[in-house]
C-alpha cells in the first residue's frame, strides 16, 4: 500500500519516521541539501517539547520563527532569509506522506508565499495529523522522531569538533563534558553522527525537564525567566550522561545553577521519600537566602503527574555513588 493510500487513522510512528526520512529536499552540488523542511520539523518538535505549542494548531508565531532561525544558524550553510522559513512551511503540505495540513485565510489567492508577511496573509495555521501530534507529545515516540530527523538530515561530513562545539553552545545552557561525550560516542562506525545525535537528544532532554518542572529548581524553588530561551534553571541528569547516556525524563530533575553544581558534586542528595539530604560539614554564609542546610528534610518539588517523577533507582544510585554524606 502506498503512503497516500494509508488512511490517517491507521498511520503509525513507523509511518511518520518513514515520512521524515524521505522528505523531499532541494539538493545542490555546491551547498549540499537544503535542510529547510527538516529544520522546520525539529523547531516544531522543540516548541511542543517546551510546552510553547500546546495544541495542534501551528501558527506562524515569533517563537517558531526564532527557533527556526536558531537551528538554521547551526545547521544550514547559508544566512537566513524569510523565504527559508516561508517556503517549507507552505510546501510541507505536498510531501508524499501528507501529514502536514494548511488552513488558508480568505485572502489566499492560490500563489505560493515566499516571504513571512505574505505567508501570514495567506495561511492561518498549519496542523499535523493528530496521530503525529500525539506521538510528539509522548517522550519515547518523540525521541524516535528526533533521532530519525537527525540521522537522516544532519550534516555529517563537515569539520567534526568545531561543528560539535557550535551546536553545543547554541543548544545548551550547561556545557557537556565534551571529551567524555566524544569518547562515549566513538564506539560507533560513524562517530560524528553519534555525537550530533547525543547532543540534540540532550538539548531536548533539558528542555523537556525544565518544562515539566515549570522552570523551577526542585531544591529551592527558584524560577527566573526572561524569555522561552533564557531561564536560570537547568535540566540535570541524575545519573551522569557521560556514564549512562540516559536521557529519559526519569533520569532528570530541574535545578538552578548553584544547586545543579552542588548536586553533581554530591553536596546533597534525595532519599526514597523524595526528601532532601544535605551533606554535613558545609561551611555556609547566606545572609540573603535560606542556607542549603536548612533545606535538609524538605521534599523536593515534583511534577504534577506521578508518571514523570524521577526514578527512585536513579536517586539511589546518586546517593550511593556521588553523595558526600560528610
Ligand atoms: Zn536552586
Amino acid at each position: 500500500m502506498s503512503k497516500e493510500q494509508q488512511p490517517a487513522n491507521q498511520r503509525s510512528l513507523v509511518y511518520y519516521c518513514e515520512c521524515f526520512s524521505n522528505i523531499k529536499v532541494y539538493k545542490s552540488q555546491k551547498k549540499g541539501d537544503a535542510l529547510n523542511k527538516p529544520i522546520l520539523l525539529v523547531s516544531i518538535i522543540d516548541l511542543i517539547t517546551q510546552g510553547v505549542i500546546t495544541d495542534n494548531r501551528i501558527t506562524i508565531s515569533n517563537e517558531l520563527i526564532d527557533t527556526f532561525k536558531k537551528y538554521w544558524e547551526v545547521l544550514a550553510s547559508s544566512t537566513f532569509k524569510g523565504s527559508d522559513f516561508a517556503l517549507p512551511f507552505f510546501h510541507l503540505k505536498n510531501e508524499q506522506g501528507k501529514f502536514w495540513h494548511l488552513k488558508y485565510t480568505s485572502e489566499y489567492d492560490g500563489g505560493r508565499p515566499q516571504t513571512i508577511p505574505k505567508l501570514k496573509e495567506d495561511v492561518d495555521y498549519a496542523h499535523l495529523d493528530n496521530e503525529l501530534f500525539t506521538s510528539i507529545q509522548d517522550e519515547i515516540s518523540r525521541q524516535i522522531l528526533i533521532d530519525t530527523l537527525v540521522s537522516a538530515w544532519l550534516p555529517s561530513e563537515d569539520n567534526t569538533i568545531e561543528g560539535f562545539l557550535n551546536i553545543n553552545q547554541k543548544f545548551e545552557d550547561v556545557p557537556l563534558d565534551i571529551d567524555k561525550t566524544i569518547d562515549s560516542c566513538n564506539l560507533d562506525a560513524n562517530p560524528r553522527w553519534r555525537i550530533r545525535k547525543a547532543v540534540i537528544r540532550n538539548a531536548f532532554f533539558r528542555k523537556a525537564i525544565v518544562n515539566i518542572y515549570d522552570y523551577k529548581c526542585v531544591f529551592c524553588g527558584l524560577k527566573v525567566t526572561k524569555s522561552i530561551t533564557q531561564n536560570i534553571v537547568d535540566g540535570a541528569h541524575i545519573k551522569p550522561f557521560s556514564q549512562f547516556y540516559d536521557s529519559r525524563i526519569h533520569n532528570g530533575i530541574a535545578l538552578c545553577k548553584n544547586h545543579h553544581w552542588a548536586f553533581d558534586r554530591g553536596w546533597f542528595a534525595v532519599d526514597e521519600q523524595y526528601k532532601i539530604i544535605v551533606s554535613n560539614n558545609l561551611e555556609e554564609a547566606s545572609p540573603h537566602t535560606k542556607p542549603m542546610k536548612d533545606f535538609h528534610g524538605e521534599t523536593i518539588l515534583l511534577p504534577n503527574t506521578e508518571q514523570l517523577f524521577p526514578e527512585l533507582e536513579a536517586l539511589q544510585w546518586h546517593r550511593e555513588n556521588i553523595f558526600q554524606s560528610r
